[in-house]
């Protein structure tokens, strides 16, 4: 039968059967032969055995993986950032979405603590980031605003949470599934409570048939730790840029005669920290 892992701890794998049932599968011998190994969210096919437990027997093709947190087969990514400190820098959001695109998961903004004062525009950097084809969410885990909005979002997904220690990815995540009770506070408490010694990702049952992967431990999800795109695929990862037009087919957009990228920009209709973020990801790229 076919089941999706949950989690997996010092070589047990939890697998969610079709059936609703879960089992506790041990991998067949060949997976560690293979360099293959199994993640939570990886879609595979067991064997029932009699004594109750299963037999891992195959991993299905995956739409996605990352390695940082070790995950498969995300929808979602939901970028949970903060407009108070810790603050996000626009860099950061727009390293992460380039990741989210490539990989094939779609990006959800949420501007998290909107009961706070900023001191920042919220409303401009949703807009940025809605022109940018990003989904944005205004949500506050205190008020509860924007709650219904995410849940919505991630229906039916599986869904990965990002952001740095002490934005609010717990205290969301527990307003999603509000049985969960997960930890919630400053960072050095949470370190105090060693919950950095947990390394293991699991996905959690949220709102509307949608699987919540809580990443204990990864403050973000690293893009430098991931493949990261080539350079002649970076443009694409950047949807605004698509509609413009550049005198060179395979203009790269940097310093190029007539690229209406560049144009766009200086007309204000591309935002230009997403062009800066761009050049910044392009010279880190070095193919
Ligand atoms: P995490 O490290 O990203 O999981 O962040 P936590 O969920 O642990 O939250 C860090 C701190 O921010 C805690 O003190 C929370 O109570 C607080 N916090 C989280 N979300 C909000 C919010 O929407 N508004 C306000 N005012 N505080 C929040
Ligand atoms: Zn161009």
């Amino acid at each position: 039968m076919t089941g999706r892992i949950l989690k997996g701890v010092g070589g047990f794998y939890t697998v969610l059967a079709g059936s609703g049932r879960t089992v506790i599968c041990k991998a067949r011998g060949r997976f560690r032969k293979d360099g293959l190994a199994p993640l939570p969210g990886d879609m595979t096919e067991i064997t029932a055995l009699p004594d109750g437990t299963g037999r891992l027997d195959e991993i299905l093709p995956r739409r996605n993986v990352f390695i940082r947190p070790p995950v498969a087969n995300i929808d979602a990514l939901v970028l949970v950032a903060g407009l108070t400190p810790p603050v996000s820098t626009e860099f950061w959001i727009d390293r992460i979405l380039a990741v989210a695109r490539q990989k094939g998961a779609s990006p959800i903004l949420c501007l998290n603590k909107s009961d706070l004062d900023a001191g920042r525009d919220a409303e401009e950097l949703a807009a940025l980031y809605r022109a940018a084809g990003c989904t944005v969410i205004r949500t506050s885990a205190v008020t509860g605003e924007g709650a219904e909005e995410l849940r919505q979002a991630v229906k039916g997904k599986v869904a990965a949470f990002s952001g740095h220690s002490g934005v609010g990815k717990s205290s969301l995540l527990n307003l999603l599934m509000p049985g969960m009770a997960l930890p919630v506070g400053e960072l050095s408490e949470k370190l105090g409570r060693g919950r950095h010694t947990t390394r293991h990702v699991e996905l959690f049952e949220g709102p509307g048939g949608s699987w919540v992967a809580d990443t204990p431990g990864f403050s973000a999800f690293d893009p430098e730790q991931m493949d990261m795109p080539g350079r002649a695929e970076l443009p694409s990862l950047f949807p605004e840029f698509e509609d413009c037009r550049c005198r060179f087919q395979d203009c790269a957009h940097i310093n190029e005669k007539d690229c209406g990228v560049r144009q766009a920009v200086d007309a204000g209709a591309i935002a230009r920290s997403r062009y800066e973020s761009y050049i910044k990801i392009y010279g880190m790229l070095n193919r």
